[in-house]
């Protein structure tokens, strides 16, 4: 094979197949838009080209129907449930050099830090005591942080119990791409997820933003998700930096990423995020984004998203603003980042919770307390932080293929209500109880399941007379 034909080989992501796709997608008519919407509604997913039809959509009537009908799916497989993390950044020393990134290799004016063993473990008990059950390790990308290292990173994490029910249950992981053998090591140690977001599926655009070290190769970086799963990692997650490139064609991107891990590996991505640029020190591009997206477009991307990969897990990070991630729960996300720092060491130590030397602006500052009384108060969530599947070994196909028969709903919820209830009981404040326990009588009593609620009810005694981590 040459070098021409091996590179096209490799990159499944076929540029004039999408561009015709949004060319022919802005030719539908209402009827045709209409028709797309019904057939989201079956639950099934859409075709890159039907996506692109939604997107491309300029009739606000029919975009009011898009955003009713992501509502309903998203009320159908998730019900009123919202899982919950906190990203732990353990280094910002980084060796590449992306456009848009405060940690880029030549920003000079940015401290660099990276957490020793104790001082993982420092940053654990202090979210441990904040009542966070989940984590997403985040680290730069530097030849002195291998696999074995970062193996030994999260086994710090996992290291870590403390008083009440403090004990961090899921480790997800967002690092530069590993080897299939590095990977591997990842997995032997127990990660979750495995994230790594393409930034942009766009090969002229990536290779302008990328302009040194390893993350310039953007085939490297495409096939990530293919290694991962081959070293056993089923749980992966994929996004696109909005802001970059058009959004369009970028989801388009996603979606022959994800229709190609499925053909591949047997199973497509657990989670996708869409961050949306955010200023960051010394990056001219993040404070003026080419492609900004509006609050509108943005709605619309998470809501269009929820259609096409109905059981994908959609995550918001606190990038965005506390207003903006209302709007957005409504419509299809299905997990929430609160109360996060984006320095290395600034839960435990506030010298490092500067927001001049973040990773990137946060927009909501909210503690996870707060953030937690507005889910309850404001949108009559549960938030969760269960992780029994992932104990249980229900991940990748395995997951999927439950979710599809309704699973979601009827362990879900409970488990999600068991860890919600061991949050009230050991880290709410008074305020926060009160709106949760409210919250968990209300659920009781729409809980159609006899069988199931029984149970339920019999484990929250339990619970409130001590006993932890249960669930069905
Ligand atoms: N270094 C690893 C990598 O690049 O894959 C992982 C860590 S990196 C901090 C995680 C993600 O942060 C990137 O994939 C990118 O999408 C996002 N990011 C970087 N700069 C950003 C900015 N200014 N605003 C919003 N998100 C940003
Ligand atoms: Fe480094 Fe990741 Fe930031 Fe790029 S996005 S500069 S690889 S931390």
């Amino acid at each position: 094979m040459s070098h021409a034909e091996s590179d096209a080989y490799f990159n499944f992501i076929d540029e004039e197949v999408i561009w015709a796709d949004i060319a022919r997608a802005k030719k539908a008519d209402r009827a045709e838009v209409s028709a797309v919407i019904e057939k989201a509604t079956e639950k099934k997913g859409l075709t890159p080209y039907e996506t692109a039809v939604l997107l491309k959509n300029t009739d606000p009537e029919l975009d009011e129907a898009i955003f009713e009908a992501a509502i309903s799916i998203k009320k159908a497989i998730y019900g009123n449930r919202l899982v919950l993390f906190a990203p732990l950044y353990i280094t910002n020393e980084c060796a590449n050099q992306c456009a848009y990134c405060g940690f880029n290799a030549k920003n000079g004016d940015l401290d660099r830090r990276t957490l020793n063993n104790r001082e993982i473990q420092q940053e654990v008990a202090v979210l441990e005591k904040l009542g966070h059950k989940r984590l997403l390790l985040v680290y730069g990308e530097h030849p002195r942080f291998g696999a074995d290292w970062i193996a030994e990173t999260i086994r710090d994490v996992y290291s870590v119990t403390s008083d009440k029910s403090g004990e961090i249950r899921r480790v997800n992981v967002n690092c530069a791409p590993l080897d299939v053998e590095g990977f591997r090591t990842l997995h032997e140690v127990g990660i979750g997820t495995y994230q790594c977001f393409q930034e942009t599926y766009h090969r002229e655009t990536y290779s302008k933003l990328h302009l040194a070290g390893k993350k310039a190769d953007y085939l490297w970086r495409l096939h990530a998700m293919h290694r991962a799963q081959e070293a056993g990692i089923d749980d992966v997650g994929m996004g696109v930096l909005f802001g970059v490139f058009d959004p369009v064609f970028d989801i388009l991107g996603l979606l022959t990423h994800c229709n190609q891990l499925e053909r591949d590996c047997g199973v497509g991505p657990h989670t996708i995020s869409f961050p949306r640029l955010e200023p960051a020190l010394n990056s001219e591009m993040a404070y003026n984004p080419p492609y900004p997206t509006t609050n509108h477009e943005f709605k619309k991307i998470v809501a269009v998203l929820r259609m096409a990969v109905p059981y994908t897990g959609l995550i918001l990070t606190t990038r965005e603003n506390a207003e903006t991630r209302k709007e957005l729960l409504e419509v299809g996300v299905s997990q929430l980042s609160a109360g996060s720092r984006t320095y290395p060491g600034a839960y435990s130590d506030p010298k490092y919770d500067r927001p001049d030397v973040q990773q990137f602006c946060i927009g909501d500052n909210r503690s996870l307390d707060e953030v937690i009384r507005g889910i309850v108060s404001d949108h009559g969530y549960v938030p969760s932080w269960c992780t029994a599947c992932y104990r249980l070994g229900r991940t990748g196909e395995h997951f999927m293929e439950l979710a599809k028969t309704g699973f979601i709903q009827k362990f879900c919820l409970p488990n999600g209500l068991l860890t919600f209830k061991e949050y009230l009981e050991d880290y709410a404040s008074g305020e926060t109880k009160k709106a949760g326990e409210q919250l968990i009588r209300q659920e009781l009593e729409t809980y159609d399941d006899p069988k199931r609620r029984t149970l339920l009810v019999d484990r929250l005694a339990r619970m409130e007379n001590g006993e932890r981590d249960l669930y069905l």
